[in-house]
């Protein structure tokens, strides 16, 4: 099918047909290349090809029929002009901010983000003369003030990791733009599916594939999307002369993931709102964090910008570390790792696991106590997740 018929498609159809391009065996699959090079009829072809006159794969480091794919298919998804598959959602950050900034730049981020992502930002960054910031990603007056100053670009996660915590993506893009910035949105947590980053006004969006896009604990990749003047012209020639491309093998495998990510986000969403209710229903637990409860600090804008409540929660226990962690080892379904948009729900201590690196102080400021437990909630039967939950909770130990 080509691919210019293909853009008024609806998501779950995107998901299975979008980008798929038949060699002429005519395989009901899509072709995994599992080549590093490709050859040449001639050595003029070669030169051509070199020269860019001619349009022919050279080097999978440059592109591989089976990412490209991929790439066409997320592209679609996302409503994206153009999209580069990374080995991994860190790459992807990483080429996305790396290739735009150079000494002298600016970069405001909202505090709440993925640990690595952090680090970029706050530790990497610096150490090439770019000034950063951090806001609280839910105060707009923060975002405002650093806007103030002018600003090459901006990365905000929504929901964040493991809080749940959103950001006005709308308002921030606005602040943004007049501030010359532009926005990077790391839209893991949301998935594809669940928000649409480039209508709110979004200038490039990130993933880690890993997650859900895999769903199925199986490889690490990424991808990054935005203009394709900007792709082309700014990104292809960082990942092109850094390296930082993905396996043929686990695009194809993204590839088939991303067949049946529909059915596994809508699932795994319904339960983690099951979840979230038993949950905030038992005395052990002080607080849910599930954007799709109304009793979500931002439950307006999540209902706004977002068209479900994510497929991971967030709660406190009352009894603090002890009790979060005598709650993780009594889990016998559910288990620990630090992994999230697995088909198996898995639970994270953020405190002491995905968030120790960040401080104690910081910790405090995004709301990370010691008694968070991060759930990503797979595709079994939200009935046995609850009562796997239900006899962990029921055997916690009295506070002494
Ligand atoms: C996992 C994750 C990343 C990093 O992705 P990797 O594939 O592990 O490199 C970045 N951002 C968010 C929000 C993530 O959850």
């Amino acid at each position: 099918m080509p691919n210019d018929t293909q853009t008024n498609l609806r998501p779950a159809t995107l998901l299975v047909h979008g980008g798929t391009q038949r060699t002429q065996f005519g395989e009901t699959a899509e072709a995994l290349f599992l080549t590093s090079g490709f050859i040449y009829d001639s050595a003029e072809q070669a030169e051509d090809t070199f020269t860019g006159a001619v349009s022919h794969y050279q080097y999978s480091r440059f592109g591989n029929p089976t990412v490209a794919m991929l790439e066409q298919r997320l592209a679609l998804l996302e409503g994206a002009e153009a999209c580069r598959a990374t080995a991994t959602g860190m790459a992807a950050v990483h080429a996305a901010m790396l290739s735009h900034l150079k000494t002298g730049d600016r970069v405001v981020a909202s505090r709440a983000l993925f640990g690595s992502c952090y680090w970029i930002v706050a530790t990497l960054l610096p150490r090439y003369g770019i000034a950063t910031e951090f806001v609280d990603g839910g105060d707009l007056a923060q975002w405002a003030q650093a806007m103030a100053t002018p600003t090459t670009m901006v990365l905000l996660e929504s929901p964040s990791n493991p809080m749940l915590d959103l950001v006005d993506i709308r308002a921030v893009c606005d602040l943004a733009h007049q501030a010359g910035a532009l926005v990077v949105v790391d839209n893991v947590f949301a998935t594809p599916l669940q928000q649409k980053p480039f209508e709110l006004g979004a200038d490039i969006v990130v993933y880690s594939c890993t997650k859900h896009i895999d769903g199925q604990g199986r490889v690490l990749g990424g991808a990054v999307l935005g203009r394709k003047a900007w792709v082309e012209e700014v990104l292809q020639p960082f990942i092109r002369n850094t390296g930082p491309s993905i396996s043929p093998f686990n695009a194809w495998l993204l590839l088939k993931g991303l067949e049946t990510l529909a059915l596994r986000v809508d699932a795994s969403t319904r339960s983690a709102g099951q979840v979230a209710d038993f949950l905030a229903d038992r005395p052990e637990i002080a607080q849910v964090r599930y954007p799709g409860r109304a009793d979500h600090p931002q439950h307006d804008l999540a209902q706004r910008q977002m068209t479900g409540g994510s497929t991971l929660v967030a709660f406190e226990l009352a009894g603090g570390k002890h009790a979060a962690f005598a709650m993780m080892n009594a889990l016998k379904l559910i288990a620990i790792s630090n992994n999230l948009g697995d088909s198996k729900s898995l639970v994270t201590h953020p405190a002491t696991t995905t968030h120790m690196r960040v401080g104690a102080e910081e910790r405090a400021r995004l709301g990370i106590t010691d008694g968070v437990i991060r759930l990503s909630v797979g595709l079994e039967d939200p009935a046995d997740l609850i009562d796997d939950l239900a006899q962990a909770l029921g055997n916690l130990p009295q506070r002494s």
